[in-house]
């Protein structure tokens, strides 16, 4: 048998871990050893309200069961009050978990400045004032663990939910630059793309396939990637839920090398357009400079036949 992955010792930030999947995720490291701040601004799923409860439940749930646990009641958007509630109660961070999420889904006819600034403030600005605020401790200690929080909407679009998927796509491009930052100072940085079973997912989806999503099963995936050892995977991108764990990245045609002169027109693009779509023989690149120098090879080899 697999030996039990351990956090002991270890600082663990959880924020909206007040329910749903970062509920389980405060739970779970706490019982690994972990000492967790449980952040939740305690709103509703449309970030409305707000209330101390939500966090103080799974703190409490976490001390009654002999876990070491402390409530943070702030914003994401307070990031830096977040992790000084990890540096005050624990002396420091190790392990950032960016979970609170809120959603105001609306088709883009009907999208209102407030539904965009709303939902990008609490994804996108609240997920790097958190990991703004923890940066200084990893590299210092030169060890942090950084788990960012996609969502399939953002991966591959979903109706209603513009605002949405722009800010969950961002956390694909924040945390692979992350990554790159962070690897000399041994911070791995990785996001997922969950689905369970919560209030988030309750009214979308019919009760048996709700069944097979419970939010614990997202968590055995985070474990690992905020292991300390076990994995030097960073940048990546995965999908999780109901058991399943599957890794994505990026995929470019063969593509089109036409010569850059004056029978380079939108008529000769149209004319191998099957050569720009065509998979068949794929790159998967993982930086921006992976295309230049696909360019300079391409160049070599004389542009396509005409
Ligand atoms: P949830 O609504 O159960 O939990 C989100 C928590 O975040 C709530 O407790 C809420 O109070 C808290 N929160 C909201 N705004 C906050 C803020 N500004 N500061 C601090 N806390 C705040 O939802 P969930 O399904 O557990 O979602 C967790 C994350 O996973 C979210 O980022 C969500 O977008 C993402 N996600 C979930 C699914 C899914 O299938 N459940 C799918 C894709 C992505």
């Amino acid at each position: 048998m697999a030996e039990q992955l351990r956090f002991d010792g270890q600082v663990v930030v959880v924020t909206g871990a007040g329910g749903g999947l970062g509920k389980a995720y405060a739970l779970f490291f706490a019982s690994r050893g972990a000492s967790v701040v449980v952040n939740d601004l305690g709103v509703s799923f449309k970030g409305e309200g707000g209330s101390s409860k939500a966090a103080d439940v799974v703190v409490n749930e976490i001390k009654a069961a002999g876990g070491k646990a402390v409530a943070n009641y702030d914003s994401v958007e307070d990031g830096d009050k977040i992790i000084y509630t990890a540096i005050q109660a624990f002396g420091r961070i190790d392990i950032l978990i960016n979970n609170a999420g809120i959603l105001r889904d609306v088709s883009f006819k009907n999208m209102k400045d407030q539904d965009w600034d709303l939902i990008n403030k609490v994804h996108v600005r609240g997920t790097y004032k958190c990991t703004r605020a923890a940066w200084p401790h990893f590299r210092k200690q030169k060890f942090g663990r950084v788990i960012n929080t996609a969502s399939a909407a953002g991966l591959f679009g979903s109706f209603g939910q513009t605002n949405y998927s722009a800010a969950k796509l961002a956390m694909v491009g924040f945390t692979e630059t992350l990554a790159k930052e962070g690897a000399k100072y041994n911070i791995l940085c990785n996001v997922i793309a969950p689905i369970a079973a919560s209030r988030m997912t309750e009214t979308v989806m019919p009760p048996e396939v709700l069944n097979n999503l419970r939010p614990e099963w997202v968590v055995p995936l985070v474990a690992v990637l905020a292991h300390k050892n076990n994995t030097d995977e960073s940048g990546s991108i995965f999908e999780v839920g109901g058991g399943h764990v599957a890794k994505l990245r990026w995929e470019r045609s063969s593509g089109l090398l036409l010569k850059a002169d004056e029978t380079y027109t939108p008529g000769a693009i149209i004319k191998k357009w099957d050569r720009v779509t065509d998979f068949s023989d794929p790159q998967y690149p993982s930086g921006p400079n992976d295309f230049l120098t696909l360019l300079e090879e391409s160049m070599k080899m004389g542009p396509n036949d005409p």
